[in-house]
């Protein structure tokens, strides 16, 4: 039987060098050349087949064993934020206005360094693992159209593995959620049309930013008091644009929102709870509008089984103690269509300082010692799933 932790511990400051050259070049979504080159070169100095270019950017190296068996996804998102890094670290980003805030350098350089592991030991796996790299995580979304281009065939995938670190959680610990883990997450642009006029004569007029008001209070009622409250759901409005001087009342107003829930029935049914609030309130008040529903990802929900895979395989990095149930987060992650269509499970790595900094800041950094942690449990994963 190998000795996986070995192993890991001798690619420690491999999968530090790593992380320390992509966060130097962080690329953001659907620009993520030169992050997918370096993907595409490590991925093959293994020897692996290796295919790019997929949705853009997007790369996939593929460990086959030779042997019958099932296949598992090693999903990483490459993408960074548009943010001005503040963080005064040695390698911090050389490209301005671009910084890996969300972690994005360091989910990549686990994968890699977890498919150099891997391959070392491919004598005891059997079936496939493959090594997957997106692009665009934090939005437009690069998991469906890489899914489109056909990555979850050829062979099948029958489980999927996804990872990010998780500054809500202590670091040393990982967290593990079965069920839903994360919100779906959607967008709303609704235009209230009315009629402008004089500041001084509103019976000639229609107000439109009156009645927006109106909207957005009447939106805040859907969450409050249409839902179960035992189910977490969000409604918030954003951006709210209207009017041009102090004297004129304006003609028109747009909003512009988003909408959060963990359950299949509530994400389904909120294009029409927000039209019919919305034709409401307009109708009243003699307004007429224009509304667009844009879904985003799916909920990110984890299978039960497999998080017991990743539960017993953490406990086994971390220590039965260091192994957490993660609150659920209202974000969105487009893991969720990896998760749609094979069993997986998205899990937590813990980064949290007793300064919290959250994902997204300019000034998020990690202590990079938590890497090898994150490397070894997919590498327990693939060997509980394929040895
Ligand atoms: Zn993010
Ligand atoms: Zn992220």
């Amino acid at each position: 039987m190998v000795d996986i932790h070995q192993l890991v511990v001798e690619h420690k400051e491999l999968v530090i060098r790593i992380r320390r050259d992509l966060h130097r070049i962080p690329e953001t979504a659907y620009t993520e050349k030169k992050t997918s080159a370096y993907v595409a070169e490590h991925l093959r100095r293994e020897g692996l087949e290796v295919q790019t270019g997929i949705a853009t950017y997007g790369v996939v190296g593929l460990l086959n064993t030779g042997r019958p068996g099932p296949t598992l996804l090693l999903r990483a998102d490459m993408d960074a934020l548009p943010v001005t890094e503040d963080t005064g670290l040695p390698f911090a980003s050389t490209h301005d206005g671009a910084m890996h805030a969300c972690g994005h350098d360091a989910h990549v350089a686990m994968v890699l360094v977890a498919a150099t592991v891997l391959n070392r030991v491919k004598d005891e796996l059997n079936g496939t693992i493959k090594f997957l790299f997106q692009p665009a995580e934090e939005g437009p979304g690069g998991a469906k159209p890489m899914i489109d281009e056909g990555v979850l065939e050829n062979p099948q995938v029958d489980y999927s593995i996804g990872c990010h670190v998780w500054p809500q959680i202590p670091e040393g610990t990982i967290g593990v959620r079965s069920g839903p883990f994360m919100a779906a997450m959607d967008r709303f642009d609704i235009k209230i049309i009315g009629r402008s006029g004089h500041g001084a004569m509103p019976h000639f007029c229609v107000d439109a930013l009156e009645v927006g008001t109106q909207v957005v209070s009447a939106l805040q009622r859907i969450s409050s008091r249409h839902m179960n409250p035992l189910e977490p759901a969000v409604v918030t409005v954003g951006m709210f644009h209207a009017g041009t001087a102090f004297n004129i009342i304006p003609g028109e107003a747009q909003l512009t929102g988003t909408t959060r829930t963990f359950n299949l029935d509530i994400w389904n049914s909120w294009a029409e709870r927000l039209e019919t609030v919305v034709r409401g309130v307009c109708e009243s008040m003699g307004a007429d509008f224009e509304m667009k529903f844009s879904k985003g990802y799916p909920p990110t929900i984890n299978d039960d089984m497999m998080a017991e895979v990743v539960r017993r395989c953490a406990q086994k990095v971390a220590g039965e103690d260091k192994v957490v149930v993660p609150e659920q987060s209202m974000g969105g992650e487009d893991m969720s269509y990896f998760l749609q269509q094979s069993k997986g499970c998205f899990y937590a790595l813990g980064v949290g300082r007793q300064e919290f900094t959250p994902l997204h800041s300019n000034r998020f950094d990690l202590d990079e010692n938590v890497l090898a942690l994150g490397v070894e449990t997919h590498c327990r994963i693939a060997l509980d799933l394929l040895g």
